[in-house]
């Protein structure tokens, strides 16, 4: 049973302007407040938004703090195995994609490594991130398949990470990305042939799935394999993601939308057209700064997006190519600077809007009376998150209701 635990005197506590919002569209982002309050968690839920009493367990001194709803991270690979450090090298340096691919690197590298590594290898990665995720303030997080790219090794993914799920104090959900790269011996129709047949045997072996993702760029599918997909997803009741609009403009974004997706990712290169419809769609625009960034890719219209009203969401992409990035205050301090977000607006692309993508702002993704009890502690007001570029602002994580993080310099704080 979770202790009982009093957050006391926070100088800003995020709340949302009413409860029970699924979501909050983007160009609401100031009606978030940032009041001083405190808090009374029990049996691992937020049991009132007052200190209810003094007979707490454990006592937290935030004087000074921002309290906020952990960071739910909605776009990660997790659970991979190895790195790809060399190739960044390679790519910082000049070298081409497609000499890259040549020797062997990319997508197919991943699958390589993680063909190699044996289940404890891949879970002790995996579980070695998910701690430092945590340090950074992410209490629930998104995982996804795609390095197996045969049937067998994407069911051994889907394993992973729900045994990943299983070792960690987050949350975690995921996504079947059965259609990340091509397999060899297989063109696109063929492999989405066996994508078909795949998906009900993944969901009888791992129930946690909730979404499939495809991957659609000329280097891998196309908007008809989206439409498929789409459809699959339909079919077996789950929901539809996509990696769209990274490297080039497919449009896209008009057929998820058709599809009903509940999430598009990337959409560095969205063609103009399509942000209002995505803005008006219940669909969030996954934004991925991180991947930009260290890609040297196209940065997305996420100021025309929030303007616009659309569910906007910073994500890490955490995976070993284009973004070995897990600090989710990191890619927001990424966010601010690149696309000209307040605090508020970058909030919400980590906390509520990301929750609802992954399906779970029910319980999780704002601090609200009867919502999970997963919260962090940050160390000075929110307004120093973004602009202490690199600083983990992150003094002590609770999560379930459990203090499961506290940073050494902040334990005078904790009063049992
Ligand atoms: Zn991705």
């Amino acid at each position: 049973m979770a202790p009982s635990i009093a957050i006391r005197g926070a100088a800003q506590l995020l709340r949302p302007p009413a409860d029970g919002l699924p979501y909050l569209r983007h160009d609401r982002a100031a009606e978030l407040t940032l009041a001083p309050g405190d808090l009374t968690l029990r049996a691992g839920a937020i049991a009132a938004l007052a200190d209810d009493g003094g007979d707490a367990d454990v006592a937290i001194d935030a004087r000074g703090c921002a309290v906020l709803p952990g960071f739910v991270d909605a776009h990660t690979h997790l659970p991979f195995a190895d790195w790809r450090a060399r190739e960044y090298e390679q790519k910082v340096t000049g070298v081409g994609y497609e000499q890259i691919a040549r020797e062997g690197g990319g997508i197919r590298s991943s699958a390589r490594a993680f063909a190699r590594a044996n289940d404890d290898a891949v879970l002790d990665q995996a579980r070695a991130l998910a701690a430092e995720m945590l340090a950074w303030g992410t209490t629930a997080f998104e995982c996804k398949s795609g390095y197996g790219l045969s049937r067998a090794a994407e069911l051994r993914a889907l394993r992973l990470a729900a045994a990943l799920g299983d070792a960690v104090p987050q949350q975690t959900v995921s996504t079947a990305l059965l259609a990340h790269a091509l397999p060899d011996g297989f063109d696109a129709d063929g492999w989405l042939d066996v994508v078909a047949e795949l998906v009900p045997e993944a969901l009888a072996q791992s129930p946690g799935v909730r979404a499939l993702d495809v991957y659609v760029e000329s280097i891998a599918f196309t908007n008809d394999h989206l439409r498929r997909v789409g459809a699959l997803a339909a079919r077996h009741g789950l929901d539809l993601r996509c990696h769209v609009e990274q490297f080039a403009t497919h449009r896209s974004v008009p057929v998820a939308l058709e599809l009903g997706a509940r999430s598009v990712d990337h959409l560095a290169c969205i063609d103009p057209a399509d942000v209002a419809p995505l803005a008006a769609a219940e669909c969030a625009a996954v934004l991925l700064p991180g991947a930009e960034f260290l890609g040297d890719e196209h940065v997305a219209p996420a100021r025309a997006l929030i303007d616009a009203g659309a569910i906007v969401v910073v994500a890490t992409d955490a995976n070993p190519g284009t973004s070995p990035v897990v600090a989710l205050p990191i890619v927001l301090g990424l966010a601010v600077r690149r696309y000209g977000l307040t605090a508020r607006e970058a909030l919400l692309a980590a906390t509520l809007n990301a929750a609802w993508t992954i399906g779970r702002s029910a319980e999780l993704g704002s601090i609200e009376a009867g919502k999970r009890a997963d919260l962090i502690v940050l160390d000075g007001p929110v307004e120093q998150l973004a602009y202490r570029f690199g600083h983990n602002p992150v003094a002590a994580v609770i999560c379930g209701g459990e203090l499961v993080h506290v940073r050494p310099d902040c334990a005078w704080r904790i009063v049992a």
